[in-house]
């Protein structure tokens, strides 16, 4: 996820509203938030959100312990040292402005990050170009009411042509989600509380790094891989959690990480069940299939950033910001374009795809410099299923009442769940951690 390109011209247009975010306004407070509390925390999921919670918790000496159903920690954040002469980001990439939790995390540890910058062309009309015959980024800054429609249905009412749709994947899949799918109203209204800053950055190693390094090692002797929970009973003074093969774990209170695309499908069996607002808040969030294809070439022949192609709408350069020698150029696709790809079968096929498009686009040097591919598909992890949360048409408060905490015992974090307009992003899901600690603790 890539955001220069659209989000930042999308929040520019909320920063006229701007409301001062409710989000760690308690920083201040700490003595009052970290009151005693003898009872037992578990968190479910060691993302972002999980791992920010017990390395927090357990920094202040509570008593909690980590259930994890894949067999590593990190989530959605992932990398692999072994396919470039640098390292790569399998998942989340980007550090979207550092005026937030994590940005202040790599202040204090020196963690090296670089700006990105990188420019933007397009492939349009079949040609490469630097500007497009019409400004469809330019369209929602005229509207002044923006409509609870589709980006694509937006697009063609404003009479932009099937010869834009491959911009408004792009754009959308910025989002994480298809053109038909995301609202143009909500997307801009939920993130009205952006405060993170407008800048990109990448880190010199990974995004992975910075979790695994700052955040996990207090965590990794109270965590237990490969548990996923299927059923929390919170009708008795204890909650009762039961894992996929049976084993049984008690506590006092949840903190619940898990992605919504979980929640959303029932993979998780609560007693006494959630409310039905709740349970309809989840399926009103938005979230689709993502997939990152890394290919690597024995030179480089493309643009750092392009927006264009039937199959995939962006390809960029990974080596943009990490010190190596190698030419790696990264597809990102989202909603349906990842679907479709997926649907390919193989990841040979899902290969042969993306080079033929851009063999297309840069007269067959892609074929010729081709040595190496590797295809992530987030929608195929079990335990994720899906890239990040969006904004749906009618979407209206989902968010707020799906993370309200069931009964003072079940309090939800993850990405999702953030109400400050930093949803899809890690450091919204660390802020969303921090967030279910203090409420927790406010509520004993
Ligand atoms: C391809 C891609 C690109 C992205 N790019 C960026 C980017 O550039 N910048 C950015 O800020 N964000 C980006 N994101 C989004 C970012 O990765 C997420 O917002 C963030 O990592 C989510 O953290 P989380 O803790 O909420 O959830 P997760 O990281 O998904 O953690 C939830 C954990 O819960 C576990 N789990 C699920 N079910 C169970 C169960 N039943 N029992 C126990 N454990 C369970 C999962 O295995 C997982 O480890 C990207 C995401 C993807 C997929």
């Amino acid at each position: 996820m890539k955001r220069r390109t659209f989000n930042q011209l999308l929040r520019q247009l909320a920063l006229a509203q701007i409301v001062l975010p409710p989000v760690l306004q308690a920083c201040g407070r700490e003595e009052e938030i970290f009151v005693p509390y003898d009872g037992h925390i578990a968190i479910i999921g060691a993302g972002a959100a999980g791992l920010y919670a017990a390395d927090l918790l357990l920094s202040k000496g509570y008593s909690c312990s980590v259930y994890e159903a894949s067999n590593r920690i990190g989530g959605r954040l992932a990398k692999n040292e072994s396919f470039a002469d640098f390292p790569i980001d399998l998942g989340a990439q980007w550090l979207h402005g550092k005026k937030n939790l994590l940005g202040d995390l790599i202040q204090q540890t020196n963690t090296a990050t670089q700006e990105d910058d990188s420019e933007i062309w397009f492939w349009h009309g079949q040609q490469l170009r630097k500007n497009l015959p019409k400004d469809l980024f330019g369209l929602f800054e005229r509207e002044n009411q923006l409509p609870d429609i589709s980006f694509q249905d937006f697009a063609t009412q404003n009479g932009f042509d099937a010869s834009y749709q491959y911009l408004v994947e792009a754009i959308a899949g910025d989002s994480g989600a298809s053109g038909d799918n995301i609202s143009t109203f909500w997307k801009i209204k939920e993130e009205e509380n952006w405060s993170s800053g407008d800048q990109d950055y990448k880190f010199a190693r990974t995004y992975f790094d910075l979790i695994h390094d700052h955040l996990a090692p207090s965590v990794l002797p109270y965590l237990q891989l490969e548990t996923p929970i299927t059923k929390i009973d919170y009708s008795g003074e204890e909650i009762q959690l039961t894992a996929a093969n049976g084993a049984r774990f008690t506590a006092d209170k949840v903190i619940l990480t898990v992605p919504i695309s979980i929640l959303k499908a029932g993979m998780i069996q609560f007693t006494p069940a959630l409310s039905e607002t709740q349970s309809q808040a989840f399926q009103k969030i938005g979230m689709e299939a993502g997939m990152k294809v890394f290919l690597k070439f024995s030179q480089s022949f493309y643009k750092e950033n392009l927006l264009g192609g039937q199959i995939c709408a962006a390809y960029i350069d990974e080596r943009v910001g990490k010190t190596g020698n190698d030419h790696v150029l990264l597809a990102f696709l989202m909603g349906q374009q990842a679907r479709d790809l997926a649907a390919r079968g193989s990841d040979t096929a899902i290969i042969q795809a993306l080079l033929g498009e851009l063999d297309q686009i840069y007269d067959g040097q892609a074929s010729r410099y081709f040595q190496q591919g590797l295809v992530k598909n987030w929608a195929a992890e079990p335990y994720i299923q899906g890239a990040y949360s969006y904004s749906t048409i009618g979407m209206g408060n989902a968010r707020k009442e799906a993370a309200r905490s069931a009964g003072n015992k079940i309090y939800f974090a993850g990405e999702a769940m953030n109400t400050n307009g930093h949803h899809q992003t890690v450091f919204g899901a660390a802020e969303t951690g921090k967030t279910a600690v203090e409420k927790l603790l406010k509520e004993i």
